[in-house]
């Protein structure tokens, strides 16, 4: 999966410092990022590319075969003009599909937490201009004293399996661009454990009851802010799909052999649908 660093370690913890020589700076607009333009592997901004004057926020840093590289997000609005004759802001999606990993892993990562510190500007409660906490990746209101935390929403993906017929439960979602096969997917609700989640987002998409819910493993998916928590379960009684058709255009049980996808190796979904075609969910 995308946070599955073949030679890397990512170090999420958080410490104020300023970025020197050899340091990557993230730049996002949006969901879209500054790379290197006409370059087949993914490259951001060294430090010493950038001439404007501006201020800087650590990130993260990923150990590669023990050089560590540090990412920091920087001001897009303060781009120079020379930096945009070689670099150029691409969609998140790249991410999906370009490499190396750990580059892909650090540009969907920045471009979540880019979102949500151009987010907190000011305080939800009384309107004042936050500010940076020193020792946690925190928004601060120097007013009220409300701590504004990085937003993180869990969400479930479900691998609903028909066990007499040995068939898992697949979709495609109605009016979005992707058009693939996708499992059950729906945010947690205040309120409710994350394994009622799951059963609540099946019956709701598709009109049937499950059993057995059992965890798989999580993602962060920061394409769309999500932590998401990978489970399986068992189709309980009756397997006539009534679909939601505002979420979804096609509910279907499909058999290992007609599962028409590919291991990506990037998505959990991808994961967990390539495990039972696999014939690893099925016993
Ligand atoms: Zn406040």
């Amino acid at each position: 999966m995308i946070q599955d660093l073949k030679d890397g370690i990512y170090h999420n913890e958080y410490k104020e410092q300023n970025p020197s020589a050899g340091d990557y700076i993230i730049f996002a607009k949006g969901r879209s990022v500054l790379m290197k333009k006409e370059s087949t592997i993914i490259k951001f901004p060294h430090f010493e590319e950038i001439i404007s004057e501006m201020v800087y926020i650590y990130l993260f840093q990923i150990d590669i075969n023990g050089k560590m590289h540090k990412f920091f997000l920087g001001e897009a609005d303060l781009v120079s003009e020379e930096l945009l004759e070689s670099y150029a802001y691409e969609p998140q999606n790249v991410f999906r599909s370009s490499g190396p990993d750990y580059m892909a892993f650090a540009g969907i990562t920045a471009c979540q937490l880019a979102n949500w510190y151009a987010s907190v500007k000011y305080c939800g409660t009384c309107g004042t201009a936050l500010v940076h906490d020193k020792k946690e990746r925190m928004m601060r209101c120097p007013k009220c004293g409300a701590m504004h935390y990085p937003k993180i929403s869990p969400a479930v993906i479900v691998g609903v399996i028909d066990r007499e017929n040995n068939k898992l439960l697949l979709t495609k979602y109605a009016g979005r661009e992707y058009k693939k096969y996708a499992l059950i997917a729906g945010f947690a609700e205040i309120g409710e454990t994350i394994e009622d989640t799951v059963k609540r987002e099946v019956y709701e998409e598709t009109g049937i009851h499950v059993k057995n819910v059992r965890y798989y493993k999580s993602q962060p998916w920061s394409f769309t802010d999500t932590l998401l928590f990978g489970f399986y379960c068992d189709l309980d009684g009756d397997g006539q799909i009534r679909l939601d058709e505002e979420e979804l255009s096609v509910g279907e049980w499909l058999s290992p052999d007609e599962i028409p996808m590919e291991y990506d190796g990037i998505s959990l979904t991808n994961e967990m649908i390539m495990r039972f075609k696999n014939g690893l969910e099925n016993s």
